[in-house]
This record gives structure tokens, sequence and C-alpha cells, in this order.
């Protein structure tokens, strides 16, 4: 440990959260950071005790950070670049322990850091205005296995971003990586759309099939995401590709998503954005150019990439360093970095008729 971070330690309290001082204190650019998809395990390399959540936020000025709960983790494998399904849940409750259990030791860590959850949008503005706090969420909504009532249970223990479909099997539609048994979604994924609007929690279109992706756009009555991957115009995405291209989004898929005013993010994967920060960055800016300004964000996957080429939110810092050296106007900076992911969680909230 240098003297940097024994000093960013230092003031990664409590006592020390007014963030201008923050920001000066780690040379940041004063612009905070969101992300739509970020994990911390309790296992494997660099597990969430010692590996600090709100250090970790601290040292990026992060302070919208979805922290995504997998909600099918006891049936993976690791796979040749990346994961695959090693069996299925024995009963629906099966996928429910593993979500109850797995969210206390979130909430348990959280408490620990003294990190505060998004429950409403009055806790969206204090994020972006500088107020650390994570947004509870779940990649492979596995816990609502036919049945709608967990997610209602889920919001009430603060869950307010949900991913459709992972990487097994489920029955609310199709996923990108296997091969396709529904045509998009079932009619139980369609009703796991409305109930989501009917909550108030934001729908997360990652790993879904083009045609899961369609369908859902045509029922949603909020925005929604596509926290994670990147945006091909070469290809056509499909689920005999290599992992990381199998993963991605058409061109046509994301502007569908931006034209109902969802957002898009894109993940760290080096593979896929390029070998530097600034590759990343203009990747970004691309992306805008793309879909607009108001359609792009932030969706590191970090903790679950093997290969990284942003590591941190201090790297998250650099992306923005580098945008305002290249001229990027400052209220296109802020959309990328925080604002766009925090308007689309204030829409579905709205949208909430609970
Ligand atoms: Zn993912």
């Amino acid at each position: 440990m240098d003297r940097r971070q024994l000093l960013i330690g230092g003031l990664a309290t409590p006592l020390a959260a007014n963030a201008a001082t923050r920001a000066l204190a780690e040379g940041s650019s004063g612009y905070y950071i969101g992300d739509m998809h970020y994990h911390l395990f309790f296992f494997g390399k660099n597990p969430a005790p010692s590996n600090p959540l709100r250090r970790m936020m601290a040292r990026g000025n992060a302070t919208l950070v979805s922290w995504s709960l997998v909600g099918d983790v006891p049936w993976l494998k690791l796979a040749k670049g990346g994961f695959t399904q090693k069996g299925l849940p024995k009963n629906a409750k099966e996928p429910v322990t593993w979500f109850d259990e797995e969210l206390a030791r979130i909430k348990k860590h959280l408490d620990d850091q003294k990190l505060k959850v998004v429950r409403t949008a009055g806790d969206v503005d204090l994020a972006v205005k500088g107020e650390p706090h994570v947004v509870l969420s779940v990649e492979g909504a596995t816990f609502a296995d036919g049945d709608l009532a967990p997610l209602a249970a889920g919001y009430e223990q603060g869950i307010r971003h949900i991913q459709l479909v992972h990487y097994i099997q489920n029955p609310i539609g199709d996923f990108q990586t296997s091969k396709p048994r529904h045509q998009g979604l079932t009619k139980f994924g369609e009703d796991v759309i409305a109930e989501c609007n009917r909550l108030g929690i934001l729908i997360d279109l990652a790993h879904c099939t083009n045609d899961a992706v369609m369908r859902a756009l045509e029922l949603s009555k909020a925005p929604m995401v596509w926290s994670h991957s990147s945006v091909t115009r070469q290809r056509k995405p499909t689920w005999t590709m290599p992992i990381w291209q199998a993963r991605q989004l058409s061109l046509e898929g994301a502007k569908a998503i931006a034209a109902k005013g969802g957002v898009v993010g894109l993940w760290a994967m080096r593979t896929d954005v390029g070998r530097s920060i600034e590759a990343y960055a203009d990747r970004m800016t691309e992306l805008a150019d793309w879909l607009g300004e108001d359609h792009v964000a932030f969706g590191t996957d970090l903790n679950a990439l093997a290969n990284p080429v942003v590591t941190s939110y201090a790297d998250l810092q650099r992306v923005v360093t580098h945008w305002h050296r290249t001229n990027v106007p400052p209220a296109r900076i802020r959309k990328l970095a925080i604002e766009n992911y925090a308007g689309v969680l204030r829409k579905a909230f709205a949208a909430r008729t609970a």
C-alpha cells in the first residue's frame, strides 16, 4: 500500500463523507460515477470482506452503484470464455433460498460499510449529488421460478433493478448463450414484465435474446436497460458464437431499447472494448453517437470479468479525465457518467402502481 492509498483509506470513512474533499484528495475529476452492473462476491478472488465496497466507491467518486446479486450462482460453472449451466434448481425453493442467503450477506456488508441502499427517487437524487448509494439488483431472476410472489418480496427487501435472464434455463425467456426454446419471452416472462412495472422495479434486458428484447419492449410501461456488454454493427449475435460475441447487442436492438427511453451499458471486457482506458472511453462516446447521449452508461461487470480493462472506479475517473482532455462537453460527461442510469431508475420507480 503506498502513501496515497493510505491517505484515501483514511479518508474513506463516514466522517469524511464530503464528496468535494474526497474528490480533491484523490485527484479525481469532481464528476460522480454511476455503474449499472457491478459484482462483489463472498467467495473466490477479492471477496467482499477484504475488498470493502465503500473504499472501492470512494476511490473513484462512485455514488450510484448497482450491486448485482447473481441469481443462478449455484447452477453455474466456468466454461471457455464465460459461464455455462451445470445443472438446474431441483425445486422452486432452492433459488429463493440462495437469493435470501446472498442478499443477507450483501446487506450485512452494506451495513458494515455504512452504505445506503436506493429505495426511492429521492435516494437517486442524493446519489447524483454525491452521497454514495447502492442499487440492489439481481442478475437472472431465477428466484422467481414460475411464481411472481418473490418479486414483491424482493422489492420489500430493497431490490430495485432486475435482470430477467442469465446463464441457466428459466421460465422467463431465452438467453443469448444457449439455443432458444421459447422464441423470446414465455407467458410467465410477460407477467414478470408487468409485475416489475407494477412494483416500480427497473427491468434489465442484458443476456436476453433479440426476440425476448423485442417482446419486452412491446410490453413494458417503463424504459428498460441493457446493463452490460457492447453493441456490434458488424455481427448478428447468436448462441453459437464465442461467449463475448454471443453476448453483444445488435445495433438495431440497442436503438430499439433507446427509442423507448432505455439505456445501454458498456462492459469492461478487454477482448471486446480494447486494451486501454482511452479505448474504453472512446467506445462509450461512440456508443453515445450511435444511440444518443441520453442512452449510454457504464456497466462495468467488475469482479465478474476475467481480464477487464477497467479494474476500479478510479479507472472510471480516468475515463472521465480522458473525455475532458478530448473536449467532450461537461453535460455529456455527466449523462454518461451517472445521470442516464439515475434517470432510467427514476422512470422505473415512477411507473409503480402497486
Ligand atoms: Zn452478465
